[in-house]
Parts: C-alpha cells; sequence; structure tokens
C-alpha cells in the first residue's frame, strides 16, 4: 500500500512515541511500586515500635500502675490507622483490647483494610496476623503487647491518595507527551513533504514544456534545498536548449527563405516572359542555388563530424607547420583587407587527427579575417605545457558581445545577426570547431571584448 511521506512520517513518530510512553509508564510503574511499598512496610515496622515503646513507658515502677488513659489515646490512635493492640501486663492479664472496647469500629476498620488491599494488592495474598512484643523496662519483662495488622503490608487513606494522584499525573504527562508528539510530528512531516510536493508539481511543469518556472521555495533540509536547486539548473539548462532549437529553426528557415525567394521569383519572371532568360541572371540565380547548397553543405559536414568524431585517424602532427600552410592558404583574403598575421611560439608536435585540426585552424582564421578591419592585425601563438598543447587565435576586430559570448558555440548561432548576413556565416564553423577539439579530449575557451577583438584559446591533451 502506497501511504504519502507525511503520513508514513507523522505514524512513524506517533508509534515510536506510542512505545516510548508505554515503555516508561510500565517501568515507572513497576518501580514506583516497589519503591513505595518498600517505603510502606518500613514506616509500618517504626510505627509498631513507637506503639511498643510509647506504651511501655506508661507503666510506672514506683506504684506498679498503669496510665490507663493514655493506653487508652494510643490503642485507639492506632486502631485508628489500622493498627489493633491487646495490651496484657506481666501476669499476661489483659490490660487493654480495643477489639473488646469497640468490636464494630474494629471490624469496621479491618474490612476496609482488606477488602481494598485484596482489590488493589491480590498478588500479596495480605491477611490480618498478629505479633507479640515483650514490653521491658530496665531490661525487666512488664508485660506483652499483641498487634494484629493487614500484612505484609498495608496502604492507609492517605497513601492510597497519594498513589492515585501520582498514577493521574503520570497519565496526564504521557497524554500531553503523546499529543505534543502528534503535533509536532504532524509539523515536521509537513515541512518536509510540502517543498518535495512543491518540487514534483513544478517538475510536471517543466516536463510539460514551460521551461520558465522556477521553484521559489526556502527549506532547512539540505538535500531538499539540493533538489530544488538541481530542478531549477535544469529548467534553466531547458530553457536554454530551447531558446537555441527555436533559433536554430528560425536561422534556417531564413537561411533558406532569401535565396530560394529570389530563386523563384527570377525563375517566374523568365518562365512567364517577362525577363529574358540572359546569362547574368541565370548566373545570379546559380548563385542562390549555390548559397542554399552551401548551408546544406555545412549542416551535413556538422553532422557528419559529430557523428564521427568517435573515430579519429591520429598521428603525431608538427602544429606549426598545420598553421602556416592554413595561413598561406587565406594569403588572397589577406592581402586584399591588408591584414598583417604573426605567428610565434615554440614548436609544437603533438598526437592528433591532422585534416581534423587544419579544419579548426581554418574557422578560426577565417573567422578572424571576416570579422577584422582593413589593415589590421592577427596573431597565433603556439604554447606547451608538460600535458597540454595548443595555440591562441586573436584579432583585433569588431569582438563579440558579452550576452552573445556564451551561445557562439552554439550551431547557426550568429552574434549580431544583421552585421553576419553581409559577411555572409552560417553560424556553424565554431561548432565544427568545438566538436572536434572536444573530440580530442581538449577544449575551446572564447575571450572577447567588443571593438577591441576576440581570443580563441585552444587546449590540447598530449
Ligand atoms: P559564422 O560562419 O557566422 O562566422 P561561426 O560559428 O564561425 O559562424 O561563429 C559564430 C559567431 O561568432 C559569428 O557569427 C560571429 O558573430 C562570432 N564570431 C566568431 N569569431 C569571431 C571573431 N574572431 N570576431 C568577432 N566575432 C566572431
Amino acid at each position: 500500500m502506497k501511504r504519502s511521506l507525511k503520513t508514513q512520517m507523522s505514524l512513524t513518530i506517533l508509534t515510536i512515541v506510542l512505545a516510548t510512553i508505554a515503555l516508561v509508564s510500565v517501568l515507572s510503574n513497576y518501580f514506583i511500586n516497589k519503591q513505595f511499598t518498600d517505603y510502606i512496610t518500613h514506616q509500618q515496622v517504626l510505627k509498631k515500635q513507637i506503639i511498643v515503646s510509647s506504651i511501655s513507658k506508661q507503666y510506672s515502677p514506683t506504684t506498679k500502675q498503669w496510665n490507663m488513659d493514655y493506653i487508652h489515646a494510643v490503642g485507639m490512635n492506632s486502631l485508628y490507622e489500622g493498627y489493633i493492640v491487646k495490651v496484657y501486663d506481666k501476669k499476661d492479664e489483659m490490660l487493654w483490647d480495643a477489639q473488646s472496647h469497640d468490636m464494630n469500629l474494629c471490624n469496621q476498620i479491618m474490612g476496609d483494610i482488606s477488602n481494598r488491599m485484596k482489590i488493589q494488592y491480590p498478588q500479596i495474598n495480605g491477611e490480618f496476623q498478629a505479633e507479640n512484643y515483650p514490653m521491658l523496662l530496665e531490661g525487666k519483662a512488664i508485660g506483652t503487647i499483641s498487634i494484629s495488622y493487614f500484612g505484609p503490608f498495608f496502604l492507609n487513606d492517605n497513601e492510597f491518595e497519594f498513589l492515585h494522584s501520582l498514577n493521574k499525573i503520570l497519565f496526564g504527562i504521557g497524554l500531553f507527551s503523546l499529543l505534543l508528539s502528534a503535533f509536532v510530528g504532524h509539523l515536521l512531516a509537513r515541512r518536509i513533504s510540502h517543498p518535495i510536493l512543491k518540487t514534483v508539481e513544478v517538475t510536471k511543469q517543466i516536463a510539460d514544456g514551460n521551461y520558465g518556472v522556477r521553484l521559489q521555495e526556502e527549506s532547512n533540509t539540505t538535500e531538499i534545498t539540493l533538489l530544488m536547486e538541481s530542478i531549477n539548473h535544469l529548467a534553466k539548462s531547458l530553457q536554454t536548449l530551447d531558446k537555441l532549437r527555436k533559433q536554430l529553426t528560425e536561422d534556417v528557415a531564413h537561411e533558406l527563405r532569401t535565396p530560394i525567394t529570389i530563386l523563384q521569383s527570377h525563375l517566374e519572371a523568365m518562365t512567364e516572359g517577362v525577363w529574358e532568360a540572359s546569362p547574368e541572371r541565370l548566373e545570379s540565380c546559380y548563385d542562390e542555388a549555390l548559397r542554399i547548397g552551401k548551408l546544406v553543405g555545412d549542416l551535413e559536414k556538422l553532422a557528419k563530424i559529430e557523428s564521427e568524431n568517435l573515430k579519429l585517424n591520429k598521428k603525431e602532427i608538427i602544429l606549426n607547420e598545420i598553421i602556416e600552410r592554413t595561413i598561406s592558404n587565406f594569403q588572397t583574403e589577406l592581402q586584399s583587407k591588408k591584414i598583417e598575421v604573426e605567428v610565434t611560439g615554440p614548436l609544437v608536435s603533438l598526437l592528433a587527427d591532422q585534416d581534423r585540426i587544419r579544419q579548426v585552424i581554418v574557422n578560426l582564421i577565417s573567422n578572424a579575417i571576416k570579422y577584422s578591419g582593413d589593415e589590421s592585425k592577427i596573431s597565433v601563438e603556439l604554447f606547451e605545457t608538460r600535458e597540454t598543447a595548443g595555440f591562441i587565435v586573436k584579432d583585433n576586430g569588431i569582438g563579440i558581445d558579452k550576452e552573445e559570448l556564451p551561445y557562439i558555440f552554439e550551431r547557426f548561432y550568429r552574434a549580431d545577426k544583421s552585421r553576419n548576413r553581409s559577411t555572409g556565416g552560417s553560424g556553424i564553423g565554431l561548432t565544427i570547431a568545438k566538436s572536434i577539439i572536444e573530440a580530442h579530449g581538449g577544449k575551446v575557451i572564447a575571450e572577447s571584448e567588443q571593438n577591441r577583438g576576440s581570443k580563441f584559446t585552444i587546449t590540447l591533451p598530449k
């Protein structure tokens, strides 16, 4: 059977508290009872000693007389406390006897005590028993006292009352702790289950595509806070991906729309005879077809690189040679823009896929040229550490906006779209570069400042 976290926690806390209360009740009842009966038994021994000693003192050796009034008072007092006293002189003649003094009162008191004790303490099998005590004066016997009482012990009214109150207090404490723990348990369970329920609700919304939701709840529980932070992080990542996906579709559509519209309208005009199919017009149509072809080709290249990245054809390569050769392939563009390129750094050789690494260099250098003004400078700096090697491509061109920098490696992402249309970029070059470098176990870091220039650092493991 499935129960909610709240119910389960409340039930667990309640069960633990109930078990604790039961255990404490049984133990405290047992020990209090034992201590109390020990105390009562001890008190009763003392009481009997007091009766014997106070009656013994009522004999006057000079007159050889007993103070009968006092004996009567002590006897009656003892009777009310549950002790039936008989006093004999040294000739064994009866001096005072509670029973013969007031038979009814004695029977009533004895009946009360034995009824109550047989109900409350049936296990002790108690009954009235008589004990004889000698009375001595300066070591000489002056008589005997017989005391009968309910043994092995009995409780008088006050003592019963005391035990009863004690039980009531213990019961009250038990009930109070039970209610308090039920209340606290409920609160605690709610405090834990509430943020979890909220998290579930938000997760459902994220699953339904509402990536903008965030968990605003606060929790004192570390694990729950971590869970909520991860959910928020997940929502943010999904939101970014969603944004990029939409951007991708938008860009592909946009990229295709312009050349297709131009093609369509030109071809329509020519087939309808509005335009003559001159070689210039056919060439412009061909250019547009080429543009579409290039875009599709870029997409294919990326798909191929991403799917084939697992099979790298690695061998020892000299990075400096590849860089120099690539730069020389850009001579025409460099000369027409009067851009100077400077290559510095040590000779670096490492294990890598030559064709792929060349592709990375081509993409970075062509970007640096594309986004630099006339008569500017591009530098390529090689570096090497014990475990890594790589190069930095730096330009002092137009740079990239801070807000756009995190996205430039996403496919089709082009910073500042309007300016890019004129440069003819499709936003795939850096995606390909990053994909190749990561397949080699390396990383690409882009740093840039708008209107100042950009710096791309490629680090590869050796
Ligand atoms: P594109 O084909 O558009 O150049 P890339 O993936 O190579 O595509 O680059 C993505 C975007 O990053 C570019 O559109 C451009 O805005 C920006 N970018 C890349 N390199 C540079 C650079 N060296 N200077 C300025 N902006 C750059």
